[in-house]
């Protein structure tokens, strides 16, 4: 007789057919790289209060560009953002990311409007940026070394490297800002969606940012971002959606921007006035919060 003892085999539980797998995260979902980017359809929202906060929209988005997401408040632009991002269900339509459903995508990154972040969890920068490489490591591993390359490259390309261990209560607008799109970067996202990211930056913090996304551009990212400033959506951005609950307009800032889309999406909230230099929009809404530096 060998020494040797055969080990002995847990038999494998078999599962019954149907029986629902919890994972603890998900797997990354294969994308159909013919399909667009974000393509929704017919996609309606409406709250449990009743409340209709989207109503019929359909449009589809290209990889790599950089789109502004216009309208008044309450036009439905977080809405927006929470259904692409698998946060919320639309109520009837569907959202596709490259062809499937938004859940379980690792390739999205979504930042909602600072004022509903808590800047005061103790968690240091480089903290905020490796949560990004979560959908990529599973919840259970630890970081590898090549993960906090990842972390330090991330924060050198939107010129934080030198923050890494500040904690992020202590940072500027434009800086929690910045550590978001550095999170965007590890997380190895393709579309990036950002939810008021201007309200309160200054105009150098505001330029500051457009160079982070310029080199987002480089690697094809897909941008979308909601702004009050009619002007910087109309400069610094490839297409505009005018929202107001509806599609009002898609395209170009010359097809987006007339006197009717305008009116049909601000209605009594602007006034339009004629002078020497073409139609100009007085708004009397505001979304400033104070200043913010980069
Ligand atoms: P915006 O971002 O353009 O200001 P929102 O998407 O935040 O617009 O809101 C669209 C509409 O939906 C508004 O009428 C708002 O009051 C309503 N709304 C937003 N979130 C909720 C919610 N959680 N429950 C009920 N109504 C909501």
């Amino acid at each position: 007789m060998s020494g040797r003892r055969k080990k002995s085999r847990k038999p494998r539980k078999r599962r019954s057919p149907g029986t629902k797998v919890t994972r603890l995260f998900q797997r990354p979902v294969q994308h159909q790289e013919a399909e667009p980017v974000i393509r929704l359809t017919h996609v309606s929202v409406h709250y449990n209060n009743g409340t209709p906060a989207l109503e019929d929209i359909s449009f589809t988005l290209q990889r790599g560009e950089r789109v502004a997401v216009v309208g008044p408040n309450g036009a439905g632009k977080s809405t927006l953002f929470k259904v692409i991002a698998g946060i919320l269900s639309p109520t009837s339509g569907r959202v596709d990311v490259y062809g499937h459903a938004p859940h379980g995508h690792i390739c999205i990154a979504y930042v909602p409007q600072r004022s509903q972040v808590d800047w005061s969890f103790p968690v240091t920068v480089a903290d905020v940026v490796m949560m990004g490489r979560v959908g990529k490591l599973g919840l259970l591993r630890w970081p590898r070394r090549r993960d906090w390359e990842i972390v330090r490259e991330s924060l050198r390309l939107v010129g934080m490297e030198e923050l890494a261990s500040r904690q992020i209560g202590e940072l500027s607008g434009g800086q929690q800002q910045r550590v978001f799109i550095a999170r965007a970067l590890a997380q190895e996202a393709e579309i990036l969606l950002m939810d008021e990211p201007f309200a309160g930056l200054d105009m150098p913090s505001q330029e500051v940012f457009f160079r982070v996304l310029d080199r987002l551009r480089e690697r094809e990212v897909t941008v979308l971002i909601s702004t009050h400033d009619l002007n910087q959506a109309a400069g610094r951005f490839d297409r505009l959606i005018l929202l107001n609950r509806r599609l009002i307009a898609m395209g170009r800032a010359k097809e987006v921007l007339t006197q009717e889309h305008l009116l049909a999406a601000y209605g009594g909230r602007v006034t339009m006035l004629d002078t020497d230099d073409g139609t100009v929009m007085v708004s009397d809404t505001c979304c400033s919060r104070g200043m913010d530096h980069a």
